[in-house]
């Protein structure tokens, strides 16, 4: 099959199926068949790698040369990037095809995907529930076999609980792994990019060709990447994977407990040993993340001022009527509301008071971790509490969209690496497994992931 051929197959189906599930918020046909036609001839002159021709999705809050890129927010409706994120262009060389762009979260804030300015995703395994978020757009596309492989971001489990919620494969990989650059940057301490696929392999594929240092990104660390499939079928004899007993307490759906808990029993059928481990400040972290997140978007996102790109009111009075009035209409509820958290969090005489004590808890949670992993190889427990949700179940109730992300917050403010690998079904909805390593150790997680399947 050509990749004319395979990314026609995919936009049909974007075509047939996007009116109803909304998992795309732009479709590039012109770019990807002069993409996939581009893909052709190189695999003809034999100078294609092993992703050329292959098509996938982007989350919309990678810069998308002559795309639009909204961050699903009214505020960038109508901006075209004039440049492609670091990923975006590691991807294109690669001979990647770009299908289109898909739906999130508002600036990436939510669980749900019902922030969005284009409104909500339906999860395809049950379309009267979410896909999860931030990245639901990507994980609906996946899940709906719209498109064969996708990039999402995550700052607080934006690629693992959609990814649970869809029945993917996604990886958050440690801080500075991949580049955040062209990324349009919601918590920058906290967010990476990462892969969404249908199996620890093709997640491995795509991470080969997305990580790596660049200069670009102040954070990206410079350490050689590894082949991350090279090492997908080794053994797992001798493995010992750490048990956090705060993962499997309070907050936990019982039978997601129960499907977590045999996914990780078929591990000692592998060799692995299990061992129960404490991760003793686990229940500062959304506490902490709210505070952190919430204070880096408000000094990101006072850049979308109405001056220089995005929306922008009509007939200002003046300067501060143009700021006001174009921030007002420009975001989203949830966004002016982690806005004014923020701005409250870093001003004078609260700043010791909030964000500082929020930098030490941080500490506290990293330092759990490195404990724990100079006993354990890999710390297992569930991705979210619940299988996917209803529409509309959590929105009114900001604090208990927040705990969806009891699980996976932690290893983000850590920086650690995590992986969601599906686990089963409870009522026919997906679940997932979350597997988080030391700092870099995605191939050893690719491993324990791929083996699993
Ligand atoms: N759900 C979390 C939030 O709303 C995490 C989002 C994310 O990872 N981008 O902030």
């Amino acid at each position: 099959i050509s990749s004319v051929e395979l990314t026609r197959h995919f936009l049909d189906r974007i075509h047939q199926h996007n009116p109803d599930l909304n998992a795309f918020i732009s479709v590039t046909d012109e770019l990807a068949l002069t993409q996939a036609k581009a893909a052709d001839e190189r695999l003809q002159a034999k100078t294609a790698g092993p992703l050329t021709g292959i098509p996938l999705a982007h989350k919309d809050i990678f810069c998308t040369k002559g795309v639009r890129t909204s961050c699903a927010s009214k505020m960038l409706d109508s901006f075209i990037a004039p440049y492609n994120a670091t990923v975006v262009e590691k991807l294109n060389d690669a001979g990647m095809v770009t299908l289109g762009k898909t739906n999130m979260d508002e600036f990436a804030m939510g669980s749900s995907n019902e922030t969005s300015f284009y409104g909500p995703v339906k999860n395809p395994w049950d379309t009267e529930r979410v896909p999860g978020g931030s990245s639901g757009g990507s994980a609906a596309a996946m899940a709906a076999r719209l498109a064969p492989i996708a990039t999402g971001t995550d700052t607080g489990g934006s690629i693992r609980q959609p990814s649970s919620l869809c029945n993917l494969t996604g990886l958050k990989p440690t801080y500075g792994r991949i580049s955040r650059y062209g990324m349009i940057a919601f918590a920058s301490s906290l967010d990476q990019a990462g892969p969404m696929a249908n199996s620890a392999e093709d997640a491995a594929w795509l991470m080969n060709a997305m990580s790596g240092f660049d200069e670009r990104d102040s954070t990206s660390v410079d350490r050689d990447v590894p082949d991350y499939t090279a090492t997908l079928n080794d053994s797992l004899n001798g493995l010992t994977i750490g048990l956090p007993k705060e993962y499997f307490g309070a907050g936990l759906d019982p039978q997601v407990a129960q499907t977590v808990e045999s996914a990780i029993k078929h591990y000692e059928s592998l060799g692995a040993t299990l061992k129960e481990i404490t991760l003793p400040n686990t229940s500062l972290a959304i506490p902490t993340y709210y505070v952190v997140a919430p204070a880096e978007c408000s000094s990101n996102l006072s850049r979308m001022d109405g001056v220089r790109f995005g929306h922008r009111a009509e007939d200002p009075k003046d300067l501060m009527d143009l700021y006001t009035r174009s921030r007002g209409e420009g975001f989203g509820d949830e966004v002016k509301r982690r806005i004014m958290i923020g701005t409250y969090a870093l001003s004078a005489g609260y700043y010791d008071a909030y964000y500082l004590k929020a930098q030490q808890c941080r500490r506290l949670i990293r330092d759990d971790f490195l404990k724990a992993f100079e006993d354990v190889d890999v710390i297992m427990g569930p991705t979210a509490p619940s299988p996917a949700f209803r529409f509309g179940e959590k929105t009114d109730d900001p604090v208990a969209m927040y705990l969806e992300d009891l699980f996976t917050i932690n290893t983000n403010l850590a920086g650690l690496p995590g992986v969601s690998i599906p686990a089963g079904f409870v009522n026919d909805l997906p679940v997932g497994l979350q597997i988080i390593g030391n700092y870099f150790d995605e191939a050893r997680l690719l491993n324990v992931a791929h083996r699993y399947q």
